[in-house]
């Protein structure tokens, strides 16, 4: 998705209002990150100079992979995003962080979904509290109870364990 702001450019300065809806085909899907619902994006573009300021609002749901029980679960986003943008590469320099685009169109696709990603914990939990899943027998400890917990009440018992098991 690209916004068009040859408009905005013909002038000095001024403001553009955007609100848009992307869909969730437009961007990448991986095995951590899927795209429930298309993007709400809405905000609005100040031109002052060569640079355009952006201060707006991404709202989606995403679906993740809990680290701890590999289950799938929905998230809502509904996050702040303020970036900058120049289509002047004098503008662009390695001291601050100007989104560079060429000609009269933003695309605005990847920005979104990076700005999204950094704010997704290393570790997702599915719930804060998540019970994980048994790591002798794979049984997912928030819907199933499984009869090796008992064995590791005492850590150190079953350490005693493995080393007799092992021999
Ligand atoms: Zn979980
Ligand atoms: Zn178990």
């Amino acid at each position: 998705m690209t916004i068009d702001i040859s408009d905005l450019l013909k002038k000095k300065s001024g403001e553009k209002k955007i609100d848009l809806i992307i869909e969730a085909s437009d961007f990448k899907s991986d095995e951590f990150i899927k795209f429930n619902k298309p993007v709400h994006l809405s905000g609005i573009l100040n031109l002052l100079g060569d640079i355009i300021n952006f201060d707006g609002i991404i709202r989606t749901e995403l679906e993740l992979v809990c680290s701890r029980c590999n289950e799938n679960f929905n998230q809502n986003i509904d996050i702040p995003i303020v970036e900058k943008f120049s289509n002047k590469e004098k503008d662009i320099n390695v001291f601050d962080d100007i989104i560079y685009f060429n000609g009269d169109n933003i695309d605005i696709t990847d920005v979104i979904q990076n700005n999204i990603i950094m704010t997704l914990p290393i570790k997702m939990l599915c719930m804060e509290d998540c019970k994980g899943l048994c790591q002798n027998c794979g049984t997912n400890l928030n819907f199933h109870s499984c009869n090796c917990s008992k064995d590791t009440i005492d850590p150190r018992l079953s350490k005693l364990k493995d080393l007799f098991s092992a021999n």
